[in-house]
């Protein structure tokens, strides 16, 4: 199952499962839309994989299976390559 993290792992916004901003990459590194679009240029920084919109889970299927409350970060935040 999608892991839906809570927040952007560069400037750590929030990303609330129902956000259309967040945008994620095979391993679920999870980004918002400036960062992903901006200074990430659409590439994650961690596996250099694809960055595409994350599905929103319906709500009602959130309260059998809702989303990771674990804050991921990245040290020293996203740089441009
Ligand atoms: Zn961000
Ligand atoms: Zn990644």
């Amino acid at each position: 199952m999608l892991e839906l993290r809570p927040n952007c792992e560069c400037c750590d916004r929030d990303l609330p499962p129902e956000s259309p901003a967040a945008r994620i990459c095979s391993f679920e590194c999870t980004f918002c839309a400036d960062c992903a679009e901006g200074v990430l240029a659409g590439r994650c920084p961690n596996c250099s994989g694809e960055l595409v919109r994350r599905p929103v889970r319906p709500a009602d299927r959130l309260a059998r299976f809702p989303a990771a409350t674990g804050r991921k970060l990245k040290l020293g935040g996203c740089t441009a390559t």
